[in-house]
């Protein structure tokens, strides 16, 4: 049952919950978004400098952070120290954007003189998945501060540990107080409040489309915020491994019977290899049926479906019909090809001859049920941004 939700406080199994970290937060943010607040009077390019501030401090602290993000979420170490040189070069992506935001003026009709702004959207509450735990928390907040915004971040409940990290060096960054607060929680609770709190004013959250359904709801219910959603789809790729592992992994393995008993056939692998951890071997299936499960599904493991097709119309048609839409890619050496399907095929992101090719500059996001809006490149920071249109009174003739 939805649970009743008064104000900023949470009412679940005869008790008020959790609901007083996210308030103290959010009327922390608020105060930090006030127009005279140190924050608000800053230039724009000082934001920028704090952020580039932030990123020499994730290069510094590199070796702690990505041991954190290891105990924090089971990625092996040598990933983490990736995903770290990734963040600091994502933090310096967004440092540059803060001082870039600009609107614009409008030749439009009559005796007046037209212009827009582009100005931060208010206290942002920005909810993590556990899967990226440190480069999500990057990739939001520091859009978010390129903005202007102030933000509330509720990280993962499995993982909050590099978000609270992250915190503290962006505080020695320079960043004053309120602007980045950090409330580790449940969902069901914290995450919650934070969609709820007529105080926020846009909600950028990352995870399940369960979850994101129930986000937008709670976006209309006590003010109208702004969401961005970036719900997945059928392509990522993630490694589990605490005591859930048995239950992913039984998951994955599910799937892969529920393929063959559907009757697509399974050409390799598909077994637990041994009884330690918790691996499967990849899983190869031919004879894919468009309607199966294993065609439709997010399976979330080493599963790959191979569909036969005869023309590009024919492929294009079957790619799309799916009520997810995040990514879609092609191999042809023709260019033809290569760019009729990027135009045709429903996806936020089309890979032609490669995949997985992300960057800090690429916005990235889905259509249909796998999102709402961007993250990343200059769509991104938009989302964080309104659009103030100004008309001024003004003879055309002096
Ligand atoms: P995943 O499949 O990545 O675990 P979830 O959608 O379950 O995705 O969780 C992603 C984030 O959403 C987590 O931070 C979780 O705590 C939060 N969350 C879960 N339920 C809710 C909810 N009802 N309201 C707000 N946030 C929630």
């Amino acid at each position: 049952m939805a649970p009743e939700i008064k104000y900023n406080k949470i009412f679940i199994d005869n008790q008020w919950v959790e609901a007083e970290d996210i308030n103290a937060a959010v009327k922390a943010a608020k105060r930090a978004f006030h127009r005279n607040s140190e924050w608000r009077l800053m230039d724009a390019s000082q934001r920028g400098k704090i952020l580039n501030k932030f990123a020499d401090l994730v290069e510094r602290d590199a070796d702690y952070l990505a041991e954190l993000e290891t105990y924090n979420n089971g990625m092996v170490l040598s990933m983490c120290r990736r995903f770290i040189g990734a963040s600091a070069y994502h933090i310096r992506y967004n440092a540059s954007l803060a001082d870039k935001i600009q609107g614009s003026t409008i030749p439009c009709d009559g005796d007046a003189f037209s212009y827009t702004l582009k100005q931060p959207v208010g206290v942002c509450g920005l909810i993590l998945p556990w899967n990226v735990p440190m480069l999500m928390f990057i990739s939001k907040v520091t859009t978010a501060l390129a903005a202007g915004c102030t933000v509330v971040v509720k990280p993962a409940e499995q993982t909050p540990l590099t978000a609270l990290a992250l915190a503290a060096l962006l505080a020695e960054a320079g960043m004053p107080p309120g602007v980045v607060n950090v409330v580790p929680g449940f969902g069901e609770t914290a995450g919650a409040t934070l969609t709820h709190h007529p105080d926020v004013a846009l909600i950028s959250f990352t995870g399940s489309l369960e979850v994101g359904k129930l986000i937008q709801q709670a976006a209309g219910t006590n003010n109208l915020k702004r969401v961005v959603l970036e719900l997945g789809g059928k392509s990522p790729l993630v490694i589990m491994n605490d005591a859930d592992h048995e239950t992913m992994m039984n998951k994955v393995l599910g799937y892969i019977e529920k393929g063959k008993s559907e009757g697509a056939k399974l050409l390799t692998g598909g077994k637990r290899i041994g009884t330690t951890g918790f691996y499967i071997e990849p899983a190869v299936f031919a004879d894919v049926k468009d309607d199966m499960a294993i065609a439709k599904e997010e399976i979330f493991g080493p599963v790959q479906s191979i569909f036969k097709f005869n023309t590009l119309e024919e492929a294009i048609d079957r790619a799309n019909a799916t009520n997810y839409g995040l990514a879609a890619g092609i191999f042809t050496s023709s260019i033809e090809t290569a760019l009729q399907f990027s135009k045709h095929v429903e996806a936020g992101n089309v890979w032609v001859n490669t995949y997985l090719h992300h960057g800090p500059q690429l916005p990235f996001g889905g259509f249909k049920e796998s999102g709402i809006g961007r993250e990343n490149g200059l769509d991104a920071v938009n989302s964080y941004l309104e659009v103030k249109t100004v008309t001024i009174s003004l003879p055309k003739k002096v």
